[in-house]
């Protein structure tokens, strides 16, 4: 006689990444990266010196999984080094950053953290300019990156579906023949948010996304990172108070490397210290 199978714990099942998808734990949570207790960011006492200028620091910072979180400060306050920590672009002379329960962002290669799912998104948009907005996209998917290979090479249905969505997302069906250098700034700001959503990013990072953007802009890019939530975990930086309130519903206030204060951005502007260093009286 056969015995009765034996049902796998929770925990089995979220290691194998069966199911992960379905109880919302995470977006492809199947290719390893473990957010079993919501958190897919954790930095724990980051310090980061410059010639002995203390950037960060003990930087305390959680982010949840599926949540959109602003970072606002006064300029110098360390937001731009906590990404460039995130992204193994600067090491921190101490503390842990963890992407989910289990990937060691300090010991990762900067190309290592964005194929573990950790897009980011800089100030200037760098897409190719000579290229159309569609070869933009497709370029992004690609991991292979040497351009005419990457163009020459067919696109399996299954990409392609994924390249017409994400220009959907951003808006830019209309537009997907045309020459990247010919979109206007902040066309070029959503190629690029593009360009790091093709590859399915489950955590994307955004230094300052509006700054230079018109209104109309600017409000279509705080729905466009609604709307990225809670398929994507979002970090964004920005000093649009405006913006930040159209957006977040957990604001973290960075100031001289550490964490000032965090809270829904009515609380965070009643505090006191917040006032006093960044949004004045
Ligand atoms: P923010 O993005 O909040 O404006 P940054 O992270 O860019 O702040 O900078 C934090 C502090 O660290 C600033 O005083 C800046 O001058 C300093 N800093 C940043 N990067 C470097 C670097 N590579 N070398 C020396 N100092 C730096
Ligand atoms: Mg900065």
């Amino acid at each position: 006689m056969k015995a009765a199978p034996v049902p796998p714990t929770a925990a089995e099942v979220l290691d194998a990444g069966i199911g992960a998808e379905a109880s919302g734990l995470g977006h492809r949570a199947s290719t390893g990266l473990d957010t079993r207790h919501g958190t897919i960011l954790s930095l724990e006492g980051i310090e980061v010196s410059f010639d002995g200028f203390k950037a960060l620091r003990h930087l305390n910072l959680y982010i949840g999984v599926g949540e959109l979180r602003c970072i606002i400060g006064p300029n110098g306050a360390g937001k731009t080094t906590m990404m460039d920590v995130i992204t193994g672009k600067t090491r921190p002379d101490r503390g842990s950053a963890w992407f989910g329960e289990t990937l060691d962002l300090t010991r990762l290669q900067p190309v290592e953290i964005a194929q573990a799912g950790i897009g980011r998104k800089f100030q200037k948009p760098t897409v190719f300019e000579a290229l159309t907005v569609w070869e933009n996209l497709e370029l992004a998917q690609r991991t292979d990156k040497s351009v005419w290979a990457s163009l020459r090479a067919r696109l399996s249905g299954e990409q392609r579906d994924r390249l017409e969505e994400v220009l959907t997302t951003i808006r830019l069906q209309e537009s997907r023949g045309r020459t990247a250098g010919l979109l206007s700034h902040g066309q070029k700001q959503f190629l690029e948010i593009g360009m790091l959503l093709v590859q399915e990013p489950q955590l994307l990072l955004l230094d300052e996304p509006v700054a230079g953007m018109t209104d109309a802009e600017t409000e279509f890019t705080a729905e466009l990172f609604k709307s990225l939530v809670p398929r994507h975990s979002l970090m964004v930086v920005e000093h649009d108070m405006g913006f930040v309130g159209s957006i977040a519903d957990h604001v973290t206030v960075l100031h001289q490397g550490h964490v000032l204060a965090e809270g829904s951005l009515d609380q965070v502007q009643a505090n006191d210290q917040v006032i006093e260093v960044y949004l004045g009286r």
